[in-house]
């Protein structure tokens, strides 16, 4: 069981590895956070595909292998999230966006499929759901701010326009958290997060889940900020990888 988990770790942090490479994230302190969460993803991955194939074993019908199956959905949807959602995500082909959500679905099977009951409670209740970027946006109140639970980002009412839609630079921030999530999965990414970032964020002596002017803060937060702030400012803190930083500071991006 051991080497099977090393293993699964191993595999998870080269999705990591290669999910920030396909979404140019460029400090050193995000880069290091995308490897440890898949580390850390592949073996919950595969655990929570194989108790969700457990529960579907238990209704008569077809039964499955359930840590073969179980593996290869992980790796299979973890390979298309890392390499795939970026240029999916890029495109402004609402198929490809389409695409691209289910992939994400695929790789946080809790935290989207919540997300779609939401989405289909706020339509209920004539509240805006706004399709972007491989994203839902649901609107779930009055007030501000936004949080991304896999393939769905939880909206205050703010983040709407009077067109009943988000900006395009909001849902690209929100995107790239929704493709770590399918790189590395979901539980790979949250865990991480809330553990490993909110640490690395006080060590820069920033917010646990946002950044500072100087972009200190949540390592995750770094890539996904330079749509919704200063692209300059969110490479400061780190260490961008490649060529030391020039004294007047990184070039904007
Ligand atoms: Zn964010």
């Amino acid at each position: 069981m051991i080497p099977l988990i090393l293993s699964l770790a191993v595999a998870g942090g080269a999705l990591g590895a290669l999910g920030a490479r396909g979404n140019r994230v460029r400090t050193g302190d995000e880069r290091a956070l995308w490897i440890t969460a898949g580390a850390i993803g592949g073996p919950l991955s595969v655990a929570e595909y194989a108790g969700i194939l457990w529960a579907k074993n238990m209704i008569p019908g077809i039964r499955l292998p359930v840590l073969a199956v179980a593996i290869g959905v992980a790796a299979g949807a973890g390979l298309l999230g890392a390499a795939l959602t970026p240029f999916l995500d890029e495109s402004e082909d609402r198929a490809r966006w389409a695409a691209s959500f289910l992939i994400k679905w695929m790789r946080s099977p809790l935290a989207t499929t919540a997300g779609l009951l939401a989405a289909a409670t706020a339509r209920l209740l004539g509240r805006p759901v706004d399709f972007r970027r491989g994203m839902l946006f649901v609107d779930v109140g009055p007030g501000g701010g936004a949080l991304a639970l896999g393939g769905v980002a939880w909206c205050r009412a703010r983040c709407f326009g009077k067109d009943r839609c988000t900006s395009d630079a909001l849902a690209r921030h929100e995107a790239v958290h929704s493709r770590t999530v399918a790189a590395v999965g979901e539980l790979g990414f949250y865990l991480t997060y809330l553990t490993a970032g909110v640490l690395w964020a006080k060590v820069q002596g920033g917010p646990w889940n946002g950044l500072t002017a100087d972009g200190c803060g949540q390592p995750f937060e770094k890539t996904a900020h330079t749509y919704t702030g200063d692209p300059a400012a969110a490479h400061r803190c780190g260490k961008p990888r490649g060529a030391p930083v020039p004294s007047g500071g990184p070039a904007k991006t």
